[in-house]
């Protein structure tokens, strides 16, 4: 159903894989994780949802989770 959206996610993964598997700083495994961002517009009031692929390992681990 989803083949092209899946084939997509595939190649980002093993691309993010390939470049960011370890972090150089604390060199933990790097995991993606889809963070989903809300937003408010200040013109119109509606809500936006952002939804980005972040690299997590110890040294942002609390930043993205909140702690
Ligand atoms: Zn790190």
């Amino acid at each position: 159903m989803a083949k092209r959206e899946r084939s997509f996610v595939d190649k980002l993964r093993k691309q993010t894989m390939d470049f960011y598997s370890h972090c150089p700083v604390c060199g933990e495994p790097l995991k993606p994780v889809k963070v989903i961002s809300s937003e408010k517009s200040p013109r119109t009031g509606a809500w936006r949802f952002n939804t980005s692929i972040v690299m997590v390992c110890k040294c942002n681990h609390d930043e993205v989770f909140g702690g």
